[in-house]
Order: structure tokens, then sequence, then C-alpha cells
């Protein structure tokens, strides 16, 4: 395993690419994109809402959960830029959704803008989830939902004009997403957990094929047709970060994460907000390629000059990969299936070249944060 030698990136993240010199690609987007100034970034952002403008009311739809990066996004198009978005939200089922995310949602709703919610039929979800926990992560089924929900709605409204948040290309070292301009989004499918849309690996899908339809990304073709297109309005803000997207959304209603870094990894618990079992999809992440979310944060931090990379490493230390013994149980509750049969699945996945079990049965890792192993 190799750490980026600006950040904590690893190359055992999948599709990652690092230079000849040792760098993430996150660390050399984000050379290149500080030459912008916040004139030219809005400059062209505006030429944009020009060039897509396709349906009377609305100028473009927003992909939300109600969460920190949704609620930023929302705000600041219609506030300082005077457009107004149509929001979409693929929801949790409500034995999954979290008491902050129905309160982040309704706060959405609340601030006056008009949202779509659609909520998968909760059964066949279940299905899903449970059959992409066994093959390696719970969220597969959902993010295609919620990837899907999107365009979806775009093609139904004639709304040209899709933003997302940050582009998994640029921000989290997802290779296949990226295209020649780094604000487009036309290829987010192929980003990691969703990998392409494709439903065969779930039999699920197979044996219910007409219940697939909040799971099917429209094709290649409909984007075309339809002239939809993707952009992640990360690349258009100079103050664009984790930290500072909750900070503005809090102002604006957000309500954070209460359970602590220690039980959730989640640093300053403001990430993925309406899912709780988030934090045991990031340490089974962790336990697969040895890093988590604390190393997702500070990577970030690290970039924009905020920490240093040896601080952000003894904070990683004690953070990534950390989950609770209590969301384990509600997802195997949750999931029907017992902690035993849980963790005999975690072992699977575990990568035995960066951990061994103590005599305890804990995971350790092998490797130390920051330096490369071969
Ligand atoms: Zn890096």
């Amino acid at each position: 395993m190799k750490y980026c030698k600006n950040c904590l990136e690893v190359d055992t993240r999948p599709r990652t690419k690092f230079n000849k010199e040792g760098l993430c690609s996150a660390c050399t987007y984000k050379k290149k994109q500080s030459n912008l100034s916040d004139e030219k970034r809005i400059e062209l952002l505006k030429k944009i809402f020009i060039k897509f403008k396709s349906h009377e009311k609305y100028d473009c739809i927003i992909g939300v959960s109600g969460g920190k990066d949704s609620t930023r996004q929302a705000v600041w198009l219609r506030d300082k830029l005077n457009i107004n978005p149509l929001l979409v939200c693929c929801t949790y089922p409500p034995d999954q959704i979290t008491t902050a995310g129905h309160e982040n949602l309704s706060n959405l709703i609340s601030l006056g803008f008009d949202v779509i919610v659609s909520g998968p039929s909760p059964n066949i979800w279940k299905k899903v989830l449970k059959e992409g926990f066994f093959k390696g992560n719970y969220l597969k089924g959902p993010e295609i939902a919620l990837f899907s929900s999107v365009p979806q709605i775009a093609i139904k409204y004639g709304i040209r004009l899709i933003i997302w948040g940050e582009s998994p290309g640029y921000i989290w070292n997802n290779e296949k997403v990226k295209r020649k301009l780094p604000y487009d989004g036309n290829s987010l499918k192929y980003s990691n957990t969703i990998s392409g849309c494709d439903l065969n690996w779930s039999k699920v899908f197979l044996e219910n094929p007409e219940k697939l339809t909040p799971y099917i990304y429209p094709s290649d073709k409909e984007f075309k047709k339809n002239k939809i297109q993707i952009i992640f309005l990360e690349y258009f803000s100079n103050n664009w970060s984790v930290i500072n997207n909750a900070k503005i959304s809090s102002t604006y209603g957000l309500k954070i994460r209460k359970d602590n870094a220690k039980n959730t990894g989640d640093l300053y618990g403001v990430m993925a907000l309406d899912d709780d079992w988030v934090s045991l999809n990031q340490m089974i992440k962790y336990l697969k390629f040895g890093f988590g979310r604390a190393s997702d944060y500070l990577n970030y931090e690290i970039r924009a000059g905020r920490i240093k990379r040896d601080d952000a490493i003894k904070i990683v230390k004690k953070y990534d990969g950390k989950c609770s013994k209590k969301y384990i149980k509600s997802f195997c509750n949750y999931i029907s299936i017992s902690e035993k049969d849980f963790w005999k699945q975690i072992d699977k996945f575990v990568n035995k070249k960066l951990f061994y079990k103590s005599n305890k049965g804990e995971y350790l890792p092998k490797f130390k944060v920051g330096e490369n192993i071969e």
C-alpha cells in the first residue's frame, strides 16, 4: 500500500491513480483548480445556466438528501445566483432513515423549495440492500436508486441541467468518472459504488424485473436524446469543503449527528446524516482498503492547507474504521442475520495483507498510517 506524498490517499482505493511524483490526482487537481478566480467560475456557471435553460420555471434539478451539501447548494444557487432549482430526493425507507435525516429533508422543504421526494418500495429495497452487503457494499442498490431518480425526473419534466456536489473523479480519485471538463458529470454512473448502474449483480432484480423502475438509470441514448447535462457545483466554488458546507447549512437549519466520532468515525458528525449504518460501511471500507472516513475528511483538509499531514496521521490512527456495536446490531436486525453471520461475512472482506486478528478477535492494522508498505 502506497500513500500520496501530499495527503493520506492510498493506492488501494479502487480506480485510483498516482502520478510519477507520487501525488494522487485529487492533489494535482487542487493545485490546478486554485488558479481560477471566483469571478471567472461564476461567469462560467451563469453561461451554463443560460445554455441549458429548457423549462419555464426551473433552471435545473439538484439531487438532494437534505444534508450539508444539498442544503448548501440549494440556498447558494437560489439566494446568491437567482437560480430556481427543482429539488429531487430519493429517500430511505422509514426503518432506515435517521431522525436528523427526515428533519433535514423537512427543513429543506421549509426553506421554500419545490421538492419531489421518491421512496422506492421498502421490501425490494431491503432485499437489494441485504444482497449488496453480502457482495461487499450494502449501499450499492440504494445508491443506484438515488442516482437514477434524478435523471428520470429531469427527462419527465424536460429539465436539461442536473446539479450534483462533488466530482468523485477529481475529489475522490475515482478515475472512471473523469471527463475532459472537470465539472462535467455525465460519467457519474461509473463511480465506484454504482459502477455503471448495471442491475445484473442482484438476483432480486432478476426475479422482480417489473419492480425495477426506481433503479433504472436512463441510458446514454436517453441522455443524448433529452440533451441532459450533469455538472458538479464544487468546481464553481472556492470555499467548497465538508466543514464549510456543514457550517453554511447549519445556519439554514441543518441538524448534525449527535453521536461522537469514537462510535462513528465521523469526525465532525456531518456525513450521510440520513443513515447511521454508513459507519458500518466505512468500517468495511477500512478493513478492505486500509482507509476510512477520517482519512477522507482529512485528505480534503490537507489539500486545502488547513491541517498538516503529520497532524492528520494522528487523528486518522484514532478514528479510521470506528463503528459502534449498536449500529452493527441494528443493521443485523434490519436484514435479519445474526451478529455471528455478520462477522463471518466481514472476515471474507478483510484485506489480510493489511490487517491481522488479535487474540480478542479484533482486526488490527499491520501498517502505519502515512508509511508505504510493500
Ligand atoms: Zn493526495
